[in-house]
């Protein structure tokens, strides 16, 4: 049996960044092991439902590092390794062929798991998922062959595989139960304006619906609503949501309930065990609640604190929650949890397609949505999610140059 001082178990984003920071802390080679179940070095997964999906980027554009840099800094990669036990008192990792890898600081970065639709017929093999790079190859492939689609989901993995396929001329129809667009995350002038440019490229929408079931008729695939209607189509890909990888760690000392629970310095309750990414339950440090994030950033910035905290430094995940989307020409960006807000503001211009929306709870500002503005607004929002200066809403709706509510308020180091 071979055993690593660092084992990260899941071969992702979390992985990928992690193990730069390993290199960038001068990690000595042959210290650092990723054991993942896919047949891939670590990658970004954000492209597969954007330029990957599109065949604009390759399957080399989007790894993070390359096989040279695992074997230049001596960082064993064990790929097509799906681990089917860990053994927290032996400390070691075992596949289901009983191949066992041993270590002496795990850190957990498995990810999360796509939501399957519970439908008959779900098992058809026209119903597609999104998740690794050979789901969004796969889709790549059947929206080549089929010219009607059904996506079923409004977040943003729905939301950006409906824009790609549109614009592959896929006729799409989207079908989702809310009564509007990304209802959880937008506001109703964000979900109309969304709404306006997709049906601009020619997608459908049925809203406050929901799939029953999925049937064959006429060598064709039929998608069944619950209000009976049914819509005729060549293949559907759910983005119905994801969940946390947990199963190997709900019999463990773990707490695992909603992810991994971990500190503010991402260790577990296992000593020498640490969680990072999708998985992890963490305290957020800035709105000072429990937070497990799914999103790119999150994975990327916990994987290099959870790295330095193994490392031996005793750093704490002090970060403000970020996330990206693009769809056909727009791109958007998010900070912040807009839970418990009370007022809502917006700059720009809908029509030129520049808007942001500003999250404010008794006058600070907990969220923000930037589109296509100029970038002091993608360098206050962060700022001030993080330092929370007092904001006066007309101001903030009005001024011209941000920065000067910075001096306004005064409240700013
Ligand atoms: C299609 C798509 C588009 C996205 N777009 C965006 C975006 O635009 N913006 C954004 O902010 N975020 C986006 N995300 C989210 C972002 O990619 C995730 O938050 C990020 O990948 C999480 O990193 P992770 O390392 O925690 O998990 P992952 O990257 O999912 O890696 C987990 C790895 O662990 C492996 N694993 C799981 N169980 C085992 C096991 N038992 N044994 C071995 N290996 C195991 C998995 O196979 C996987 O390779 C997107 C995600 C997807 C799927």
């Amino acid at each position: 049996m071979k055993t690593f001082p660092i084992v990260i178990l899941g071969g992702g984003v979390v992985a990928g960044y992690a193990a730069k920071e390993f290199v960038a802390q001068s990690g000595k080679p042959g210290d650092l092991a990723i054991v993942g179940a896919e047949n891939a070095l670590p990658y970004d997964r954000p492209p597969l439902s954007k330029g990957f999906l599109a065949g604009k980027e390759q399957a080399s554009d989007i790894q993070i590092s390359d096989a040279a840099f695992y074997r230049k800094y001596g960082i064993a990669v064990y790929r097509n390794f799906p681990v089917r036990k860990v053994d927290f008192r032996r400390r070691r990792l075992q596949n289901a062929s009983g191949n066992v890898i041993g270590f002496d600081r795990l850190l957990i970065a498995t990810g999360s798991t796509v939501r399957r639709l519970q439908v008959p017929g779900a098992n058809r093999s026209e119903v597609f998922y999104l998740r690794q790079m050979k789901d969004s190859q796969a889709i790549q492939a059947q929206m080549k062959r089929g010219r009607r689609a059904v996506v079923i989901g409004s977040g943003f993995i729905g939301m950006e595989v409906a824009s790609v396929l549109a614009s592959h001329g896929v006729r799409t129809t989207m079908v989702f139960p809310d009564d509007r667009v990304w209802k959880r995350l937008f506001t109703p002038p964000v979900s109309a304006f969304f709404e306006r440019q997709f049906t601009g490229h020619g997608i459908t929408f049925i809203k406050s619906d929901t799939v029953v079931a999925l049937t064959h008729k006429n060598h064709g695939c039929q998608v069944v609503l619950a209000s009976g209607n049914r819509v005729p189509t060549d293949f559907v890909v759910a983005g119905i949501g994801v969940s946390p990888t947990v199963e190997l760690f709900q019999r463990s000392a773990l707490d695992s309930s909603d992810g991994i629970k971990v500190n503010e310095f991402l260790e577990t309750s296992v000593p020498e065990v640490w969680a990072a990414g999708d998985i992890a339950n963490y305290p957020d440090q800035v709105f000072h609640r429990r937070k497990r994030v799914e999103h790119w950033d999150n994975a990327v910035e916990q994987g290099r604190v959870a790295m330095r905290n193994m490392m031996g430094h005793f750093q704490p995940f002090i970060h403000v929650p970020y996330f990206f989307s693009d769809v056909f020409d727009l791109s958007y960006e998010f900070w912040g949890d807009a839970d418990g807000h009370d007022q809502v503001v917006y700059r720009g211009n809908m029509k030129q397609k520049q808007l942001s929306v500003w999250w404010l709870k008794k006058q600070t500002l907990c969220a923000a949505l930037i589109m296509s503005r100029p970038e002091e607004e993608r360098v206050v929002a962060p700022r001030w999610i993080l330092r929370r200066p007092h904001l006066d809403p007309k101001a903030l709706q009005n001024t011209r140059n941000l920065k000067s509510l910075d001096i306004t308020f005064g409240r700013q180091n």
